[in-house]
């Protein structure tokens, strides 16, 4: 195997305890290095401090700097996605219930032969509630959430994206139970060699995937799941490591109706019969959550531009004389708002599906 070591870059000397053991968790972790952390990245390294005052084994050498980002940036202590906030995806729900939440609640019966996989990947369409039931499985499991996309990690964090990698699983293995959500999981763990692609890409993917290894064989309580809209530019070794394969698809016409009817009644305004909403579902066929909530958003809009033209101020307006949202509201708003998939695409998902995909 590949030495951690060996592929680490700039070795950061192990923060220790100064020893004073007078319990002052501040001194202790600014005892080497006072003068270069700032009072914000400090309270951040106490929050991860064990009782004994120690920064755990796993972020003694790790730059406090990336430590500090992962806890401020991409840890979401509070999702605030609940499974009723998704529509649809009865089927995806029941795996994900049976294989991650139920073990990340109960760790002392899942384990032996009914120790769950580490790794899911959430593949489908674009806008389809793959983000969500990330957020919604941190919620119901009552996990820490974290939330990176890999494009980020190969543009934005250029040569460091490897060392942003150990910080984060590092993190997450500090605030169990955690599950790590990567968004676009095929930009970091692709099959194809891109034009001249860098030894740090390579190295990103090496890192990433030893540290998948790593939490795979140990106790931790700690969940991947990869969402990708190319599940078909994942390699042999990524497709291993995410044991379960989910593919999440467009809504179905109930589903649709469903995000009309949730987001409209949000703001009091569902007023649409069951006929003007079957309408509304013929015509958006193939149409994805995210196309949905723009489509409703668009319609919201109907009232309002009415007003408008009648002459009422925006200033003026009185928000009870404006009409409920209304079917023509959503007459206009599809030629405005059309569905963002092709059929190929979807020939293409389903394709996959039967090939690498988890039935259940
Ligand atoms: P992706 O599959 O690309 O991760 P997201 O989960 O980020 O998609 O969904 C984007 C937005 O689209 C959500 O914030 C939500 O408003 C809407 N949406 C998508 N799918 C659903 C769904 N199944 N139920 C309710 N809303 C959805």
């Amino acid at each position: 195997g590949v030495s951690r070591r060996g592929v680490r870059g700039n070795f950061v000397p192990p923060i220790k305890s100064n020893g004073t053991g007078d319990g002052n968790m501040t001194s202790r972790i600014s005892g080497k290095c006072d003068d270069t952390l700032d009072d914000s990245t400090k309270r951040c390294l106490e929050g991860l401090c064990g009782p004994d005052g120690e920064l755990p084994e796993k972020l003694r050498n790790i730059e406090p700097r990336l430590i500090e980002h992962i806890s401020n940036e991409i840890m979401d202590r509070d999702p605030n996605v609940r499974w009723d906030d998704i529509a649809g995806l009865e089927h995806a729900k029941k795996c994900v219930t049976e294989m991650v939440i139920w073990p990340l609640l109960r760790p002392d019966i899942f384990k032996g032969c009914r120790s769950p996989g580490r790794g899911l990947l959430l593949f489908g369409p674009p806008g389809t509630g793959k983000t969500m039931i990330g957020k919604a499985i941190a919620g119901e499991a009552k996990a820490t959430f974290f939330y990176i996309s890999a494009s980020s990690l190969t543009s934005k964090w250029i040569g460091e994206g490897e060392k942003l990698v150990r910080a984060l699983f590092g993190v997450a293995s500090c605030r169990q139970p955690a599950v790590i959500f990567v968004d676009e999981i095929d930009s970091l763990l692709s099959q194809r060699k891109s034009e001249g692609e860098h030894e740090s890409s390579r190295r990103l993917k090496t890192q990433f995937l030893i540290e998948m290894e790593g939490f795979d064989s140990g106790n931790e309580q700690v969940l991947l799941i990869g969402a990708t809209n190319r599940p078909q530019e994942l390699d042999e070794a990524a497709r291993r490591r995410l044991t379960k394969r989910l593919y999440i698809p467009l809504p179905s016409s109930e589903a649709r109706a469903w995000i009309i009817r949730n987001l409209l009644d949000k703001d009091g305004l569902f007023m649409l019969t069951k006929e003007e909403i079957d309408t509304i579902c013929d015509k958006t066929e193939g149409y994805s959550g995210s196309d949905m909530k723009n489509l409703v958003k668009d319609a919201s809009m109907g009232p309002l531009r009415e007003a408008l033209k009648q002459g009422i101020e925006i200033t003026k307006l009185n928000k009870e004389d404006m009409r409920p949202v209304a079917l023509q509201d959503f007459m206009d708003a599809l030629k405005e708002v059309r569905r963002s998939v092709s059929s190929n695409e979807l020939g293409a998902y389903e394709k996959w599906n039967e090939q690498f995909g988890s039935l259940s």
